[in-house]
């Protein structure tokens, strides 16, 4: 009998690469808490798609505030800092990431306390790229302004259907222009050498990062969205470094592993769904149960895909950055978007697709722009919209989500 057959539905097993993950989190946090404590190294922040490669190779430690809202999320408390933003003059209605960050820092409490932090790390300066949303720009400069640090911005178009030398080039010369600014706040100059170094780590990790998604082709598939959403830690906070890229080898060994003694990340795989939005962080681990339960898995998410960074290119640091950034499912046009999707939900044999209407972030929610509608009468995949958040759980029922869920799976069952 094979370990899969062994599994009863109940009995999801976890994978044994989150010590490693824990360890390398816990080892990222650390240099942090070493450069806020000491001041030996300067602190960028930079949004979740920012330009990572370039921080890292100018010898910042790097923060990513998205990060930290997602811990707010997932730690269910951000409808507990949400009402500070509010009272602050921030609208409920905006990204729920800046308004949980914001209100908690407002109230001068992180879940970076545990690991004895005083606060979140004072920056030094603050990068954000518009690629996925014009939100990052606010939330970066209400600390900008707290600090009194420099903050810089690229600027991405929004809906970008053709990737043109126009669109490349101009994203490409804004990198550039970041470069004499940051010399004023790092301690070492640019080295174009280090920068090239950092583009083809963060390549290499992306690559990685990519085949452990791709594992999940396989049936039953070793992985699903609730261990991705997890497990993209690094490729998020330490693209551009070896450590992601250590990490990733331990855990696509174990997927590997996993696929030849068949075990699958849902015990009973029979219904192959895609998730289409960004997690619901304060229901992660009930959703995963729940899937488990009725013996679906969810093969694949455009959000875990959107951090694979393929493009990046050493020989061409700038220029293959600019393209890698621009290419972002976030920051494409619908058509483009759509056959993304359709390409995913074929290449992972998905039989059903969930799209979560994240209250918060319409951008991240292409059901709010009739995407289910035209991919459903190109490919015929049943799909089910789900109204949620990613943060704030006063967007999301309970009670009607499951029954919604459940009813999806009786109907797929059926087909
Ligand atoms: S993409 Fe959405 S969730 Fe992410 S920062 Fe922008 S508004 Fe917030």
């Amino acid at each position: 009998m094979s370990n899969q057959n062994m599994q009863t539905r109940e009995e999801i097993i976890k994978l044994q690469s989150v010590q490693a993950l824990r360890q390398t989190m816990d080892d990222y946090f650390s240099r942090l808490k070493d450069a806020t404590e000491t001041g030996r190294k300067k602190i960028a922040w930079c949004t979740s798609v920012g330009p990572a490669e370039l921080l890292y190779s100018m010898g910042f430690e790097v923060y990513f505030p998205e990060n930290h809202g997602a811990m707010l999320g997932a730690g269910k408390n951000a409808d507990k800092y949400i009402p500070t933003a509010v009272a602050h003059g921030y609208s409920p209605e905006i990204c729920s990431y800046l308004t949980s960050d914001i209100g908690a820092f407002i109230q001068n409490e992180t879940p970076l306390q545990k690991m004895g932090f005083k606060s979140v790390p004072k920056p030094d300066i603050l990068v954000y790229n518009t690629n996925q949303c014009r939100e990052v720009g606010d939330w970066f400069s209400f600390y900008a302004k707290h600090f009194n640090v420099p903050v810089l911005g690229i600027y991405t178009p929004l809906g970008i259907n053709e990737l043109s030398a126009v669109v490349i080039d101009n994203i490409s010369k804004q990198l550039q222009a970041l470069v004499p600014e940051l010399e004023k706040i790092a301690d070492q100059k640019f080295d174009i050498d280090k920068f090239r170094e950092a583009v083809n780590l963060s390549h290499d990790g992306c690559v990685l990062w990519r085949e452990v998604l791709e594992t999940a082709m396989h049936k039953p598939a070793p992985i699903n969205f609730f261990d991705a959403a997890i497990h993209m830690g690094p490729i998020v906070v330490m693209r551009g470094t070896q450590y992601a890229i250590d990490y990733y080898k331990i855990l696509k060994d174990e997927l590997e592993n996993r696929i030849e003694n068949h075990i699958g990340a849902v015990p009973q795989e029979k219904h192959r769904i895609y998730w289409e939005g960004m997690p619901l962080w304060f229901k992660l681990s009930s959703m995963a149960k729940l899937f488990a339960k009725l013996d679906s898995c969810i093969v694949a998410s455009t959000y875990c895909n959107s951090w694979v960074f393929d493009d990046l290119d050493g020989n061409d640091p700038f220029n293959s950055s600019a393209l890698a950034y621009s290419k972002l499912f976030i920051v494409r046009s619908a058509d483009a978007k759509q056959e993304v999707l359709e390409q995913l939900m074929s290449d992972f044999s998905v039989d059903g697709i969930i799209y979560h209407e994240a209250k918060t972030c319409p951008r991240n929610s292409n059901n709010c722009f009739g995407m289910q509608s035209r991919a459903n009468s190109n490919n015929k995949i049943p799909y089910l919209e789900l109204n949620g958040d990613l943060n704030d759980p006063r967007c999301y029922s309970e009670e009607q989500s499951v029954i919604a869920i459940e009813t999806f799976i009786q109907q797929l069952a059926g087909n």
